[in-house]
């Protein structure tokens, strides 16, 4: 059986959440394909799910957590009628009207639409050595501007060597006792303003030519083992927190022959959500490698649903 939606939503971060919000409240009666849990780093809710405290994110003064927010912004998705679907959509056709799409294992498709938001999100580059995921969010993660503000006075360290990875440094700096840059090479990739801000920056240390085989520690990080990539030696650097820099992924396999991606990937906006197939829309970290903030994402999730309504009421 196939049902037909006003508003599909592709997604549950804050994007696709807050463009059900805003699409329920304008009575299009949306469905959001959640997505499905296949492992910790991909799950429904996206990379908040995998976010302890969020200190920043308005209007929670005591902070909250990131499941916790996420799972205030579905029920308030849910008030306003969203019909949320915990599945994928491994298939999105929007060369004719409506749009349709094919849920996991569909042959058919399943869902066509008259508009679709693409929320995919993006996922941060990860090692993949021993004790990363289990440590994930116990001293280690992928956002300095999250978490930071935990390590204050610590012994931390950043991984990787591009503008992310020397950003993070910086700004983790202002808590951070010492921040020592792991790098797999013995030159930065870095743009070279980016460069001489670390190296005159005391607090930053460097660990050349060095490779983290392996995080350390039961409930938190105490320290990573690092290979020296030339000489093949292991040591172990102790610290008690370390982000993992070393780029992110935009979720856009949905979209990879349809809309044209920027040279880093990320799919394409102007004007807000529009991409280049009118109904079609996209918001949050799928079409952003600036911000990458929930409440960026949030807000262009918003931006979206209006896009959307307003591409509908023109069609009517
Ligand atoms: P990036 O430029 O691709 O750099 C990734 C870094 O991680 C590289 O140094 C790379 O090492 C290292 N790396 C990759 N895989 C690794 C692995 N498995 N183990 C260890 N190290 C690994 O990514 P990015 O820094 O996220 O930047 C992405 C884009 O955003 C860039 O165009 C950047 O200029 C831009 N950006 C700009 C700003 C800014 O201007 N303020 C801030 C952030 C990002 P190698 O060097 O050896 O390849």
């Amino acid at each position: 059986m196939t049902d037909h939606t006003r508003v599909l939503i592709i997604g549950s971060g804050p994007a696709g959440l807050t463009a059900a919000i805003y699409t329920g409240r304008a009575l299009l009666n949306p469905i959001v394909i959640e997505g499905e849990p296949s492992s910790t780093t991909d799950q429904p809710g996206g990379q908040l799910m995998l976010t302890t405290d969020i200190e920043n994110f308005p209007g929670f003064p005591e902070s909250i957590t990131g499941p916790e927010l996420m799972a205030r912004m579905r029920e308030q998705a849910k008030r306003f009628g969203a019909d949320l679907r915990v599945s994928k959509v491994h298939k999105v056709d929007a060369t004719s009207r409506p749009f349709r799409a094919w849920l996991t294992d569909d042959v058919e498709p399943s869902i066509t639409a008259d508009s679709v938001i693409l929320a995919t999100g993006a996922r941060s580059m990860m090692l993949n050595v021993p004790g990363e995921e289990r440590l994930y969010s116990h001293g280690l993660s992928t956002c300095a501007t999250c978490d930071g503000f935990f390590f204050r006075g610590q012994d931390i360290a950043v991984v990787g060597g591009g503008d992310s990875a020397i950003e993070e440094a910086t700004f983790l700096t202002r808590f951070a006792s010492s921040v020592t840059l792991i790098h797999r090479r013995d030159s930065l990739r870095a743009s070279k303003i980016m460069q001489e801000r670390a190296m005159i920056n005391e607090k930053i240390k460097f660990a050349w030519n060095s490779k983290v085989t392996e995080v350390l520690g039961e409930e938190r990080v105490e320290g990573v083992r690092l290979e020296d990539t030339v000489t093949g030696e292991t040591r172990v650097l102790p610290i008690t927190g370390i982000f993992i820099a070393i780029g992110h992924i935009p979720n856009t396999t949905l979209v990879t022959d349809l809309l044209p991606l920027d040279e880093a990937g990320y799919v394409k906006t102007s004007h807000g959500s529009y991409t280049n197939i009118d109904g079609l829309f996209a918001a949050g970290d799928v079409q952003d490698h600036e911000y990458r903030q929930a409440i960026t994402s949030a807000g262009s999730g918003c931006m979206a649903a209006l896009d959307a309504d307003k591409f509908l009421e023109s069609m009517e």
